[in-house]
């Protein structure tokens, strides 16, 4: 019998003109209304740089590195694409040019070219394809790969070439190539500009590809002249030109906006799908909710040590905005540079405060500061969230000022101090790479009964993603359960500490693992929404 073939379509997109148009939050919004169509979708990034995963790059570099459910570590667009969907990401979620070519040459150092040259085309260009190839399938009716980089860069060449080549083979119906430019308005003359867009198109038709539709990134609203003149100059048909303009509130409505133009009517009618209903009524109110008037303010401190670029803790102050959400409260967060606590001191900078939370890390530059505002929170009874980076902070501030063990501290920071609280995990003893080797995605865990944290999950089993190589010592829960850390959650064969606690404190949890990266705008992280809570005085059992 032969096979019966399965037709996923593949929607490719492309950003043009400059960087950081947000085609993450594009290519995040279409596959949410594609799946309210009640479609099958996945999605994945392919990124031209040589890292082989964002996993070894500085925050400064690149925001914040998103972690998956298999452990993946990747660029944080994933973390739109899961927030938006609620589909999870895996390691068939994001290629890099570094990922792509070290496969590739691995393959040639063990001869599997049998004797050939082996080239950018065909060789990269086929594995970009296979990459490609790993989101279709009998499960998957649309798979949207969204492309690092902007048109004309040089590293991204093959993958432009890659999805020619692809969309030739399976041919228009299944495939189609959206375009995100920028419209940018020239407050001298007074007008919107569609050069900048036609150059760029013009760009991808060298290569070989014409955009089937065209989604137009401005700051205002695009009058009937700009769409029939870059339908025209593009060769885009009139309908399918979008325009997605900056939004006032929330990157939440960016699909609302897509939607009110039909752009997911129009691209299931190229694909020849059915168009089925679209309710975006809950959506409609979550974003609702995040403009309307709040009840209450609630202000959190994110004492980080890359304060300064707001992409670096993204999921984190997402979850944050979550929280409020759920909480029907107005959120704001105030950024503190741990090394300016060092200076300052945590009275002068978190001052009036209603929650701290201090979140993951490398390196010891700013730990004395989170250290510093960790104290704070707990003497003044402060709400506190720690996480990863976080929670050793609090179990060196607790041994240090509570335990009286002065000179307590992470091996990490401090190799050589007596009171190891902190430490590395057994089997991270022998490694040495340090690339993809943390202790990486969900793992399960137990909470005790009585934790504050089984209290917000509802339930003593759960399963939270993890980034790290360091552990809490064994050696010290004792001396720590003695003077009133609560180690709440544990793996579930009781080796690794997950979760701590101080139960004299009104709402005091840290955690090994990052919940941040599970909370979702409709569902907020359950700790996230409790801290919230605590932090504007409503959690009902205060
Ligand atoms: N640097 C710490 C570790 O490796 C914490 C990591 C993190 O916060 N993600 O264990």
């Amino acid at each position: 019998m032969p096979r019966r073939e399965h037709r996923t379509k593949h929607l490719f997109i492309t950003g043009g003109v400059v960087s950081s148009l947000g085609k993450g939050i594009t290519a995040a919004s279409v596959a949410l209304l594609l799946k309210r169509r009640g479609y099958r979708v996945k999605i994945q990034k392919l990124d031209p740089y040589l890292n082989v995963d964002p996993g070894t790059m500085s925050p400064y570099q690149h925001g914040e590195v998103y972690v998956t459910e298999d452990g993946a570590e990747t660029d944080l667009d994933l973390g739109h694409y899961e927030r938006f969907t609620d589909i999870d990401c895996s390691q068939q979620s994001n290629y890099t040019t570094g990922r792509i070519y070290s496969d590739v040459l691995a393959r040639e150092r063990r001869g599997e070219y049998l004797g050939k040259t082996v080239q950018v085309i065909p060789h990269i260009t086929d594995e970009l394809k296979a990459a490609i190839r790993t989101l279709d399938g009998p499960d998957v009716d649309i798979a949207i790969t969204e492309i690092g980089g902007t048109a004309g860069d040089i590293e991204s060449l093959p993958f432009l070439e890659a999805i020619r080549q692809y969309r030739q083979e399976i041919g228009r119906e299944r495939g189609l190539f959206v375009h995100l430019t920028l419209v940018p308005y020239i407050r001298a003359a007074g007008e919107l500009k569609t050069k900048p867009s036609q150059q760029s198109v013009g760009i991808l038709r060298g290569i070989g590809i014409i955009p089937d539709i065209l989604v137009c990134r401005c700051e205002r609203h695009l009058q009937q002249e700009h769409f029939d003149k870059l339908a025209l100059f593009c060769n885009v048909d009139r309908e399918l030109v979008f325009e997605e303009i900056d939004v006032a509130n929330t990157i939440y409505e960016v699909p609302l906006d897509l939607a009110k133009q039909d752009l997911d009517k129009y691209i299931l009618e190229r694909f020849r799908m059915h168009v089925r209903d679209l309710d975006m009524d809950d959506w409609r109110s979550m974003v609702k909710r995040h403009i309307a008037p709040k009840k209450k303010k609630v202000e959190i401190a994110v004492v980080g040590k890359y304060i300064s670029l707001r992409d670096a803790y993204k999921s984190i102050y997402e979850a944050l905005e979550h929280g409020g959400m759920a909480n029907d409260v107005e959120l704001t967060i105030r950024q503190v540079e741990a090394e300016d606590l060092e200076k300052e001191g945590a009275k002068r900078c978190l001052k009036g405060v209603d929650g701290i939370l201090v979140p993951g890390g490398f390196g010891d530059r700013g730990v004395e500061g989170k250290v510093a505002a960790i104290r704070y929170a707990r003497e003044n009874k402060v709400p506190f969230l720690g996480i990863c980076l976080g929670m050793q902070c609090a179990v060196i501030e607790f041994a240090r000022h509570v335990c009286g063990l002065e000179d307590a501290n992470s091996t990490e920071f401090n190799p050589d101090t007596k009171a190891q609280v902190i430490h590395l995990m057994e089997d991270q003893r022998t490694i040495e790479d340090k690339g993809g080797t943390m202790r990486l995605g969900a793992y399960p865990c137990r909470l005790s009964d009585d934790s504050t944290a089984a209290k917000s999950y509802e339930g003593t089993q759960v399963s939270e993603r993890h980034r790290h190589r360091y552990e809490f010592n064994n050696d010290f829960r004792s001396v720590f359960a003695e003077k009133g850390m609560r180690i709440a959650g544990t793996s579930p064969d009781d080796r690794l500490v997950e979760l701590v606690e101080i139960p004299d404190h009104p709402w005091f949890v840290a955690c090994q693992f990052h919940p941040e990266f599970k909370s979702r705008p409709l569902t907020a992280h359950p700790l996230f929404r409790d801290f919230v809570a605590a932090s504007g005085g409503m959690l009902a059992n205060e």
